[in-house]
């Protein structure tokens, strides 16, 4: 069968376990795509509103990814962007094999407790909007990405998702040594030869060479060996990649336990989900590979490991302490929300930062020690007279119920996310959430005989019907 992806790929893959050369190259041939999507289960609570949206995205029902509790297979790839849950933040587009990090967390972690989770090659925010899902209340997630641009994509992405106990922040790895056993668990979803999204990105192919492998094996070995410090004693590391070279894989396992002292954690996995078991040369680790001839989803590959070696107590600092917003203007921020008990209001820039008390020591020390991109949920801009609501609150899931709302149609909808202005009766004057279905989209300010649309401009649909 001729094909498009490289003979040096195809030759390596050879002694794999699971490999399937005939089924590979059929399955990479046949063009065919799954599409998968995870639910929010912040703004989809339940089956009712689960089923409306799944009903919005085409009439035949998706099936669900059975190593994820919120994940589902589409029967079609329907316009995600004029979709308005999309931009509602009810689903984050997921490739489904990359949903098993779910499985990789339960299996290893207790999930019932809040942890610190450092999700460190986080954008887009794939794993990022999957661990905010499965976290216990209390919980912090510090979503990171090296790359500037990217990490702004990241932040959008987890502002949509609507959580305040997330910190984006903008980091090399090295940085992270900085925060000496802070965390409980480690996501390192490395940068990769990219092998496994062949299927999907036939064009990415032209830039896979084994140099490039052995490159990306090497930086994989610095990012780990950078971020190690960070984890705490007893805690957790999951690896993963979405390649099928070994170097990246395999031998990188032997590489964790030889030169950082891992121990690796063997999974539960049930045989039916037909993902393949592999072991290490050297260590004998067990990692999981997922080929896309044997499970629906694309090439992946993941491994999870715990830090049994002593690790330095995280050092305590004087002043873990964070600006607090002055009473007088806690005022104008409280009425916008449902429930103010557990919340610390943070003052940055003339603007209103709203963060879960109880997490408050960790993200001072946070911001002594990188740069944060965005932490928690931002409330707006203190003004002498009003808080000029920000996006970031109408994304979240801490809105007041007395809050007005315009209900959009799907036109209106569309319309209004486009940042045009629809014109529907209201009654109202004044600040007004914009929703579609009960789902808050953004920010209007009602006036007598018009609609001033604030959705940010940076978000809108610039797509055509
Ligand atoms: N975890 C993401 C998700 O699920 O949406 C995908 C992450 S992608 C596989 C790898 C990420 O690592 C990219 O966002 C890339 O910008 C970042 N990256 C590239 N070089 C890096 C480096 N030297 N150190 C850390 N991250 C890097």
């Amino acid at each position: 069968m001729s094909t498009y992806l490289p003979a040096a790929l195809l030759a390596s893959l050879q002694e794999l376990p699971g490999y399937n050369e005939a089924a590979f190259l059929q399955v990479h041939a046949s063009g065919e795509r799954v599409t998968s999507l995870r639910l929010n289960p912040a703004k989809v609570p339940d089956a009712v509103v689960a089923a409306q949206v799944l009903q919005s995205l085409g009439p035949t029902p998706p099936a669900p990814v059975p190593w994820s509790q919120y994940g589902y297979y589409l029967p079609q790839r329907p316009s995600f962007t004029l979709n308005p849950f999309f931009h509602a933040g009810a689903y984050y587009v997921q490739e489904a094999s990359s949903m098993f990090l779910e499985h990789a967390m339960r299996q290893t972690c207790n999930l019932l407790q809040p942890l610190k989770v450092l999700d460190l090659c986080a954008a887009p925010g794939g794993k990022s909007t999957l661990l905010q899902s499965i976290l216990a209340n209390g919980s912090l997630l510090v979503a990171n990405e090296v790359i500037r641009a990217r990490a702004g994509l990241l932040a959008d992405n987890m502002s949509r998702w609507g959580a305040q106990n997330v910190v984006v922040t903008n980091n090399d790895p090295r940085d992270m040594s900085r925060l000496p056993g802070f965390f409980d668990v480690l996501v390192v979803d490395a940068p990769c030869s990219g092998s496994g999204l062949f299927r999907r990105e036939p064009e990415a192919v032209a830039e896979w060479s084994p140099d490039n492998v052995a490159l990306c094996s090497q930086r994989q070995q610095r990012i780990l060996a950078d971020v190690w410090p960070a984890l705490k004693e007893n805690g957790v590391l999951i690896y993963s990649t979405c390649s099928y070279s070994k170097e990246e894989d395999e031998v990188i396992m032997d590489w964790l336990c030889n030169e950082l002292g891992a121990e690796n954690i063997p999974l539960q996995v049930p045989a039916a989900w037909n993902i393949v078991v592999t072991h290490s040369d050297k260590r004998n680790c067990e990692g999981y590979r997922f080929y896309p001839d044997q499970v629906m989803g694309e090439g992946f590959f993941i491994a999870c490991f715990r830090k049994t070696n002593e690790t330095a107590a995280p050092a305590r600092r004087q002043k873990d302490t964070l600006p607090a917003l002055p009473k007088k203007e806690q005022e104008k921020v409280y009425s916008w929300l449902h429930d103010t008990a557990s919340l610390f209001l943070m003052e940055h820039q003339g603007e209103a930062i709203i963060l879960p008390a109880q997490l408050t020591p960790a993200v001072a020390l946070l911001q002594q020690q990188l740069y944060l991109r965005k932490a928690g949920v931002k409330a707006g801009q203190l003004t002498a007279k009003e808080l000029v609501p920000d996006h970031q609150l109408a994304m979240s899931t801490l809105l007041a119920a007395g809050i007005p709302r315009v209900t959009l149609n799907h036109t209106q909808a569309l319309q209004y996310l486009r940042k045009e202005d629809p014109a529907v009766p209201t009654g109202i004057k004044g600040w007004a959430l914009m929703q579609y279905e009960q789902m808050p989209l953004g920010w209007a300010k009602v006036l007598p005989n018009r609609i001033n649309n604030y959705y940010p401009k940076e978000l809108r649909i610039l797509k055509e019907i």
